[in-house]
């Protein structure tokens, strides 16, 4: 019988009870009353979460009284449970917990995915990431291998973790005074995570998330409680910026030029991994005049808190991820908000979008046995692998708004969202309607904001493009004049441009960006020939559209980090470096995958895809697929010396 984890008793009264099954999800508390009752036949009957849940996480598709049906029966279990001395029965066998997976999910998981989902759901506090290989390998090896670690947001943080973890001597440095990355350096109003909260956090540090979707003060808070509760604080340089890394063929090292406050010093390591995020470097048009601007210019990456936008006119170019978010909070205080779009976001209507957690769910998750497990593995189900179908392109459909029949489903309700809220003006609702498929860029979610904000009479959406920026506006290609005091820049970061601007030169002196020129690629993702016990995180196609969150990714690619150096430890190599051939054939694969999807559309384009219309950032396959990828390094696929 596998091993049943602690709980507290519950204590709490009967209102207690009752409140907090009002704000249950109801899949992740039919599930949990299996674990209470040890009897099956709860989630056996015909009370079934939806198949796509992803537009209903609270009640999964199951009608209202059915919802109530199941409150009530758990309201008599868990008080019975409560007043009996809150005695588990032991964790239901496999065959039973794959049930139960096949319940949570709304339909038969394949086989291969059983163990990966296991593993994610953590019943016995199982680490879906642990790479045992590294144990192996002798203790005084791994102290004398140093590893340098380029950037300290969730990706280095996450490097640091675990090479202090398996005994590796480490340094990170930072050019930031702060850990956190992305949400140290995105202060902008409104700034939130577009991931559920319970998928966007560290598999070994779960969280009780203020908000389903917190904002950017909550997300810098946890990276920072992350870093100082796994002690690796002491180990990062910071305000100190990595220039260039050198390998150096004789010695086997890699010689890293840093600037710190002090002056530029050289550290010598065996290996460097470089965590420096795909969105860590703003990108700015350049637009013509724009320097003859009298007023204040920034990007959304680096909002400049300093200026009061109350009764301003802004122009804001640019309607992506961080423009949607920000836009709804100015738009109020502002005279005028006018937004440049050159093409409009597709938006999903999420109503806890901006939502705080309710009590009564903060109770469940913390006290309710096994509800959080079941909770997270339904947040990550339907909004990650249970969405990837509906980006799939079907070679038979032959209309350009969509890439098949489930993605021409989702547009038809996503526009149908859209009507309800900005029907009434005919103009504004053709503009805010993408004339390409949902799932060919990524999908933003909302709760109205945004469209509310358009609706305002003080925030106009210009499709127009701009031609030049003068002293005090912009002038539009159609000959408009738009007046500003102020110009906000979301037009998001130099992506494609991976590991930018570091120059980073490995044998023969090839510098990797000239290697790559606007065509970066790396085997796993992580791995690239030529530049020896080099790694990258978050690196070529390793990217997410549809399905998941960067740090299940990252915590992947840290697994298959560890994975190699065992490889390369326990083989007494000095270095490693993946074959060109695998290297190739991999990305073949990739591209093909990439082809198949939505982001791969020829017709669209994005941040996803470099000038000749490849897709270099994301991943085309399944979370699946990259975690099982990730499990450990082939030899065969590696040159060593
Ligand atoms: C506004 C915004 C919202 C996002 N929302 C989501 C979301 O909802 N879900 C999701 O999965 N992802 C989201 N992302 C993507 C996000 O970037 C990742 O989730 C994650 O934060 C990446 O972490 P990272 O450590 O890999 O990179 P980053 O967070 O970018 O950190 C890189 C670090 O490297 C440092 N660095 C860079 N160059 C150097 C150098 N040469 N020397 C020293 N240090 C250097 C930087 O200062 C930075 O601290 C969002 C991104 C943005 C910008």
């Amino acid at each position: 019988m596998p091993e049943q984890q602690a709980w507290r008793p519950i204590d709490a009264g009967d209102e207690t009870l009752r409140d907090a099954l009002n704000e249950a999800n109801i899949p992740a508390l039919m599930t949990a009353l299996v674990h209470l009752t040890g009897n099956a036949d709860i989630i056996r009957g015909d009370i079934r979460p939806m198949e796509n849940a992803f537009t209903d996480l609270q009640g999964a598709g199951i009608p209202p009284e059915q919802q109530q049906e199941i409150r009530d029966l758990a309201f008599d279990v868990i008080r019975e449970f409560r007043d009996s001395g809150s005695q588990l029965p032991g964790i239901p066998d496999e065959a039973t917990v794959q049930e139960m997976m096949n319940f949570i999910s709304g339909h038969e998981l394949e086989n291969d995915y059983i163990d990966f989902l296991q593993s994610e759901l953590s019943l016995q506090g199982e680490s879906a990431f642990s790479q045992p290989a590294i144990e192996l390998v002798e203790a005084s090896q791994r102290e004398n291998f140093s590893v340098l670690v380029i950037g300290a947001g969730m990706s280095g943080i996450l490097a640091a973790i675990k090479l202090k973890e398996a005994g590796f001597t480490y340094t990170v440095v930072e050019k930031n005074p702060e850990v956190g990355g992305t949400w140290f350096e995105n202060t902008y109003p409104g700034c939130r995570v577009d991931s559920p909260n319970h998928a966007y956090s560290y598999s070994f540090a779960p969280k009780d998330w203020p908000q389903y979707f917190s904002e950017q003060p909550v997300l810098l808070d946890y990276f920072k409680q992350v870093a100082e509760d796994n002690g690796i604080m002491d180990s990062i340089r910071f305000n100190t910026e990595v220039k260039r890394a050198r390998f150096d063929e004789d010695t086997a090292l890699w010689e890293v030029t840093i600037e710190t406050p002090d002056g530029r010093e050289v550290l010598f390591v065996n290996a460097v991994i470089a965590a420096v995020g795909q969105l860590n470097r703003p990108m700015i048009p350049d637009l013509t005049g724009l320097s003859t601007f009298a007023g204040p210019v920034f990007h959304s990456g680096y909002w400049e808190h300093d200026h009061n936008l109350t009764g301003k006119k802004i122009v804001v170019v640019g309607t992506g991820p961080s423009a949607f978010q920000f836009v709804p909070r100015i738009a109020s205080d502002a005279a005028e908000v006018n937004v440049f779009q050159r093409t409009a976001p597709w938006v999903f209507p999420k109503p806890e979008y901006q939502a705080f957690i309710p009590e009564g769910k903060h109770w469940l998750l913390k006290n309710l046995p096994y509800y959080a497990h079941w909770y997270r593995f339904f947040v990550f189900w339907h909004t990650s692998e249970g969405m990837m179908k509906a980006a799939i392109r079907d070679p038979s459909w032959n209309d350009s708004r969509a890439v098949s029949k489930e993605n021409d489903i989702i547009r038809q309700l996503l526009q149908a969202n859209a009507k309800s809220i900005v029907g009434a003006d005919p103009e504004l609702f053709a503009k805010v309607i993408p004339d390409y498929p949902p799932a060919a860029k990524r999908m933003l979610i909302d709760n109205g904001a945004w469209y509310n904000a358009l609706k305002r009479d003080n925030v106009n959406i210009i499709t127009d493009p701009i031609k030049r920026v003068t002293e005090h506006g912009v002038e539009t290609e159609s000959g408009q004049t738009i007046e500003a005091d102020v110009l906000i820049f979301g037009t998001g970061f130099h992506a494609t441009k991976f590991l930018w601007p570091m120059e980073i030169v490995g044998r023969g002196g090839v510098d990797l960006r000239s290697h790559w020129g606007d065509d970066p690629r790396a085997y796993r993702g992580v791995t690239v020939p030529m530049y020896p016990n080099f790694f990258i995180m978050y690196g070529p196609n390793t990217n997410i559209v549809v399905n998941g969150s960067i740090i299940f990714f990252s915590e992947c690619e840290m697994r298959y980090i560890l994975g190699c150096l065992a490889v390369l430890l326990a083989g007494r190599h000095r270095t490693m470096e993946p074959r060109q051939a695998v290297h190739d054939a991999y990305n073949e694969r990739i591209d093909a995958g990439n082809l198949a999807m939505a982001w791969g559309t020829e017709t669209v384009n994005s941040w996803y895809k470099n000038a000749s219309g490849r897709v270099t950032q994301n991943w085309p396959f399944s979370l699946w697929e990259f975690w099982e990828q990730s499990k450990s390094a082939d030899p065969n696929d590696y040159e060593f010396t």
